[in-house]
């Protein structure tokens, strides 16, 4: 059961929290979600290098830098995209990870009147 609720929240994408905002509940599976926005920048030169998601993983466009001809590169993370760097930057959605579940079957085995809550969320008999 647990399990199962935890698989299904990983593979929640989260599709319904706007992105117009710093961070919101996943109106899905209740996961804070943070809007992130990360640009790729070349290790040598320092240039803005395009780039996508593979995976979750941000990797640039290329293997080599336009610029300087260089393979390494690193991921800089921003507070808020500017108009100039919207083309280059990769927007993610970053759960939040926070114990408001654990609180929250505390309160249950405290509280007598949700003892019944308690079994519906539990074994299911
Ligand atoms: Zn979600
Ligand atoms: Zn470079």
């Amino acid at each position: 059961m647990l399990l199962d609720f935890l698989k299904q929240k990983h593979e929640c994408n989260h599709k319904n929290v706007p992105i117009d905002v710093d961070e919101a509940y996943c109106p899905d599976c209740g996961a804070l979600i943070k809007n992130k926005w990360f640009l790729v920048r070349c290790s040598c030169c320092n240039i803005k290098r395009s780039a996508h998601t593979e995976y979750s993983e941000i990797k640039p466009d290329t293997k080599f830098c336009p610029n300087c001809g260089a393979t390494d590169f690193y991921i800089q993370e921003l507070d808020k995209v500017s108009f100039i760097d919207v083309h280059y930057a990769i927007f993610k959605k970053i759960v939040i990870p926070q114990n408001k579940y654990t609180i929250r079957q505390v309160w249950i085995e405290k509280e007598d009147n949700l003892i019944e809550e308690r079994k519906l969320i539990g074994a299911g008999k």
